[in-house]
């Protein structure tokens, strides 16, 4: 008899959801984290499209740590040193199913495991999982340092970088291509002025996200999102993309953090953390074969996350992803057949469901992405060039409307715009 019904290794949304779900169902659950606490290690922009959260624990606003809801949203293309930038702000945003709130992942993610370990989920920290432990053809469990942990079911949900579904040959290690990476910095204001800065409202808050100069012109972009008192502020780049550039990202976010647009937001205010992740940019082809005999991968492990430019969606999918993963292995568990083909379930679920529905969708994105480079490296700039033409007035006799916008629209080449726009509206 094995040492319980299902370890889930990694305390992040997926596992801690998935570790609940099984609990509450009565199930011997052991959830193992490397990190010292839930969420230790853990990061995110900082936007949880609530939705996913709200089907697991329907009365989540009044005890999860959420910083603000989101209810104002930019966009901005920037140069070196200007910006044009969309704005759209209702407070219908902050509604029912399509509320989103602000997080911090510490107390986030400490809040999440405390729920599985509310409903009976044993979770250790500070322990790495090494390898998995295999009878035969089928995955029984798993080991971390001289100790082997015996289950009927293994969750993997240990992340974008998840070594232990190379293992159970389930996946294979990314292309460069399909991988971002980012770094963040939370930075500590006083509530009155988050909220002053971005004319909120007490509790309601801005999501901002940024193309062009943030990654000097590479594939990729800049995020800040308002927190209770702090703001979330980080760049993101492809991984390929970031061969061909000479600043290293963490300089990228330095110079970001010292843009016009960006300055007057921060001043004043105090890094209190600093971090660096990776992010799985490749969509839906990129996801990999999520279960085999035994096991079952779940989250950024199995890679379901999205980054459209103006939205960057992982928590919810790791959310819900990790509560089909627990109904999947239940269903298995009740019937005593933990074999690929019971557990195949979990895929159909996901195919069922927005998560890979959205995947799917959006499967052209990345790709068009990365070969439009003009999205980063010229369409801030004739934005720019429109916006400024438009706005000056310096005594100098005025062009003709025409002159002012077909000018850099000509300069970046009619052709180009509407051969990217045909692309775009193909794939989007
Ligand atoms: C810069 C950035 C911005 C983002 N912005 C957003 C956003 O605004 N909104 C959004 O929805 N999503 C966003 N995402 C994506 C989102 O953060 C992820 O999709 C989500 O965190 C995935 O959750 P997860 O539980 O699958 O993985 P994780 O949160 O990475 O959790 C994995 C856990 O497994 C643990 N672990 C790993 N290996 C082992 C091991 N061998 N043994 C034990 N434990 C292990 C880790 O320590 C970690 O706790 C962003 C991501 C990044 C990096």
């Amino acid at each position: 008899m094995a040492d319980f019904d299902a370890v889930v290794v990694g305390a992040g949304c997926a596992g801690s959801v998935a570790a609940y779900v099984l609990a509450r169902e009565g199930k011997s659950v052991l959830m193992i984290e490397r990190g010292s606490d839930a969420g230790a290690k853990n990061m995110t922009g900082g936007r949880l499209y609530a939705h996913a959260l709200r089907a697991v624990f329907p009365g989540f606003e009044s005890e999860a740590p959420l910083e603000r809801k989101i209810v104002r949203e930019r966009v901005s293309l920037i140069t070196e040193d200007e910006s044009t930038t969309v704005e759209f702000a209702s407070p219908r945003l902050g509604e029912d199913e399509a509320a989103s709130y602000s997080v911090l992942r510490g107390p986030f993610d400490r809040w999440l495991a405390s729920k599985a370990e509310d409903a009976g989920a044993e979770c250790i920290y500070g322990i790495a999982v090494e390898d998995l432990v295999w009878n035969g053809g089928r995955i029984v469990g798993v080991r971390a340092g001289e100790d082997e942990i015996t289950a009927d079911v293994t969750i993997l949900a240990d992340g974008v970088n998840s070594l232990l579904s190379e293992k159970a040959k389930l996946a294979k290690r990314p292309a460069p291509h399909q991988l971002a990476v980012s770094a963040k910095e939370v930075v500590e204001l006083p509530e009155q002025t988050v909220t002053d800065r971005f004319q909120a409202n007490p509790g309601e808050g801005a999501a901002w996200l940024f193309a062009g100069a943030a990654t000097h012109g590479h594939v990729g972009g800049g995020f800040l999102y308002t927190n209770r008192s702090s703001v979330s502020i980080g760049v993101v780049a492809t991984l390929s993309d970031l061969c061909t550039s000479s600043t290293p990202v963490y300089q990228m976010l330095e110079d970001f953090k010292n843009h016009p647009a960006v300055a007057p937001v921060l001043a004043g205010g105090r890094t209190v953390e600093y971090s660096g992740h990776l992010i799985p940019e490749g969509g839906f082809d990129m996801v990999p074969q999520m279960c085999c005999d035994g096991c079952l991968l779940t989250g950024d492990a199995a890679m379901l996350c999205i980054n459209l430019g103006y939205q960057v969606r992982g928590m919810d999918y790791a959310i819900a992803a990790g509560r089909m993963a627990a109904e999947a292995a239940l269903e298995a568990l009740d019937a005593g057949d933990v074999s690929a083909a019971r557990l195949a379930t979990y895929r159909a679920k996901l195919e069922d469901s927005f998560v890979l529905k959205d995947l799917a969708a959006y499967r052209g994105f990345p790709a068009f992405m990365e070969g439009t480079p003009r999205i980063f490296d010229g369409y801030p700039q004739m934005a720019a060039d429109i916006m400024r033409g438009l706005f000056t007035v310096d005594g100098s006799p005025v062009r003709p409307l025409k002159g002012t916008v077909m000018g850099p629209v000509k300069g970046m080449g009619v052709l180009n715009l509407l051969k990217d726009a045909r692309k775009g509206m193909k794939v989007l």
